[in-house]
C-alpha cells in the first residue's frame, strides 16, 4: 500500500478485514505489527507468518507510522477503543481499509493498468445496500467488468485489482467514511439522510462524514445527490457550480427537477431524467418488479444516476432494472401467485423501515411481530391504511394485537401458521408482505433466518 513502503504499522483487529489489511501492507512493503484482543485470533495471524505487537503497552505507538482499525472497534462514539484513544493522544495517524484501498492503485498490482477503475462510492442513511447492489448488477448486465465491496460483498482489500473499464462500487457507512484518511472516488453518491439516523447515532454523522470527505482533495469527479432533505440540498449546491453545472446530478423521489442542471427524480411511479432543461430518459418504475415503492424509486434514481455518468444508455439501465431480483429480505419478491405477490422485508426490524415497505403496496396482508422494541408499533398507526389484515407472531404477538385496535388482525404465533393463513386468505392483487417492525430474536438466530423461513413456507405453499 502506497505511503506507508519500508514503514511499521500497526493493524488493531484480526478479522477478516484486519487480515487483509496487514496482508495489502505486507505486499505494498510495509511491516505490519498486528494486534488483536482475542488470543485466538492472535494465534490465527502467527500461524500466517505476520509479527503479533502488544498494542496495550505504554510505548507500543513508537516507531509506527500509522494505526489501521477494523470495522467494529469504536473510533469515535460511545468513545475510543483504549488503544485507538491511546494512538490519537499520540498524534498516529488513525486509518481503515478504505484508506488504504485508496492509496493501493499505486501498488505493483494495481499499477500494471493504464487506467486505474472508476470508483463508485455511496453513502447516506437508507439504501445504501440496494443502491450499491443494483449499480452493480446494471453494470453486470452492461458486460463491464465490475466488482462490489465494502459493507456487502467482499472486503474492499479483498478485490482483484482491475483497471482499464473496470468499475469498483463500494458502499460505506458514515463510520467507514469518518476514518478512511484517503477516499477518493470518481463518482460518489449520497442517498438521503435520515433524521433518525441522527438520533441513533448521536450527531448527524452521516452527513457531515459525507460532506467531509466529498469535499476532500476537490472531491469527485461527479456527485450523485438525494435532494430530499435540506442537508442533501445544500450539499450539492455547494458542489456546484451553478444552475447548469454538470458536475451534480440531483436525483429526488417526489419532487420534480426540471431545471437547467442535470437530475433524475420519480414521480408517480415514473423515472424522468432532465439534462439542460429537457428529458432525455423516462422509465416505468411500476412495472419493475425487484424494486417496490418509493424507496426503492429513489434507490432506482440514484443508481440511474451513477451508470448514466458511465455513460450507460437509458434503454439498456430499463432492461437491466426488470432483471433485478433485489436484494434478500429487502423487499425482495419471492413468489406470485394467483395473482398475490409474497414479500420478504425480514430487514425492517424496527418501524422506520416497516412504515417503508407498508407504503410500497397497496393491499397488504402483514405479517409482523417478534421481539417488539420499545414503543412496539404504535409509531406505525398513519402507515396502516393499505393493511387488510395483520397476521402476528412471536413474543410481541399480543402487544401488537392491543395497539392495532380497529386493523383486522390474527394471532398466529409461528412463521408457518402466518403464512399459511395470509396466503389462504389472500386475494389477487393483495401482497403477503412480511416486515416484522420486530427483532427476530426471540424465534430465530437472525433477520436472515427469519426471511429464509418465509421464503421456505410460501415455496412449500406453491409445491403443495
Ligand atoms: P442500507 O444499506 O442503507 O441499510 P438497504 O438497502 O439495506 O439500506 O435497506 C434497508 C432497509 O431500509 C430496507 O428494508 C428498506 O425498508 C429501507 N430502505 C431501502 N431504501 C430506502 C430509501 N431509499 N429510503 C428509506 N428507506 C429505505
Amino acid at each position: 500500500v502506497r505511503g506507508y513502503g519500508g514503514q511499521r504499522v500497526a493493524v488493531l483487529g484480526l478479522g477478516r478485514s484486519g487480515l487483509a489489511a496487514a496482508r495489502a501492507l505486507k505486499a505494498g512493503g510495509a511491516e505490519p505489527l498486528v494486534w488483536d484482543d482475542s488470543p485466538e485470533a492472535r494465534a490465527k495471524a502467527e500461524a500466517e507468518g505476520l509479527a503479533l505487537h502488544d498494542l496495550t503497552r505504554a510505548r507500543a505507538f513508537e516507531g509506527v507510522a500509522a494505526l489501521i482499525v477494523s470495522p467494529g472497534i469504536p473510533h469515535l462514539y460511545p468513545a475510543p477503543n483504549p488503544i485507538v484513544a491511546h494512538a490519537l493522544a499520540e498524534g498516529i495517524p488513525v486509518d481503515n481499509d478504505i484508506g488504504l484501498f485508496f492509496r493501493s492503485f499505486a501498488t505493483p498490482e494495481w499499477n500494471r493498468f493504464d487506467q486505474p477503475p472508476k470508483v463508485i462510492a455511496v453513502t447516506g442513511s437508507n439504501g445504501k445496500s440496494t443502491t450499491t447492489a443494483l449499480i452493480h448488477h446494471v453494470l453486470q448486465v452492461a458486460g463491464r467488468p465490475v466488482q462490489m465491496a465494502g459493507n456487502i460483498g467482499r472486503g474492499v482489500l479483498d478485490l482483484d485489482p482491475a483497471g482499464d473499464g473496470a468499475v469498483v462500487v463500494l458502499e460505506l457507512s458514515s463510520y467507514q467514511t469518518e476514518l478512511a484518511r484517503a477516499l477518493t472516488p470518481d463518482i460518489a453518491v449520497f442517498t438521503n439522510l435520515s433524521p433518525d439516523h441522527l438520533d441513533r447515532h448521536r450527531g448527524p454523522g452521516g452527513y457531515f462524514a459525507a460532506k467531509r470527505r466529498l469535499f476532500a482533495e476537490g472531491g469527485p469527479d461527479r456527485a450523485v445527490i438525494g435532494v430530499d432533505e435540506v442537508e442533501g440540498r445544500f450539499l450539492a449546491n455547494q458542489l456546484s457550480e451553478g444552475p447548469g453545472d454538470d458536475r451534480v446530478i440531483r436525483v429526488s423521489s417526489g419532487t420534480k427537477l426540471e431545471g437547467p442542471g442535470w437530475s433524475v427524480f420519480a414521480r408517480k411511479g415514473f423515472l424522468a431524467e432532465w439534462r439542460k432543461g429537457r428529458q432525455v430518459a423516462s422509465i416505468d418504475l411500476r412495472a419493475i418488479k425487484g424494486l417496490p415503492g418509493a424507496h426503492n424509486h429513489q434507490n432506482a434514481c440514484a443508481a440511474h444516476a451513477a451508470v448514466r455518468s458511465l455513460g450507460l444508455a437509458p434503454k439498456l439501465i430499463e432492461e437491466a432494472f426488470h432483471s433485478f431480483a433485489g436484494l434478500p429480505h429487502r423487499s425482495q419478491l419471492v413468489a406470485e401467485r394467483g395473482g398475490v405477490r409474497f414479500v420478504n422485508d425480514s430487514k425492517a426490524t424496527n418501524v422506520d423501515s416497516a412504515a417503508k415497505a407498508l407504503q410500497a403496496f397497496p393491499r397488504i396482508r402483514w405479517i409482523a411481530g417478534g421481539l417488539g422494541k420499545d414503543g412496539g408499533i404504535a409509531a406505525l398507526a398513519p402507515h396502516l391504511d393499505h393493511v387488510v389484515k395483520a397476521y402476528l407472531i412471536g413474543h410481541s404477538a399480543r402487544d401488537f394485537a392491543l395497539q392495532l385496535g380497529d386493523t383486522a388482525h390474527e394471532i398466529c404465533e409461528t412463521m408457518e401458521v402466518a403464512v399459511a393463513r395470509a396466503a389462504a386468505e389472500a386475494e389477487p392483487g393483495d401482497t403477503v408482505l412480511l416486515a416484522p417492525a420486530a427483532a427476530s430474536f426471540d424465534q430465530y438466530p437472525n433477520f436472515e433466518k427469519r426471511g429464509e423461513d418465509f421464503t421456505a413456507r410460501v415455496q412449500a405453499l406453491a409445491a403443495g
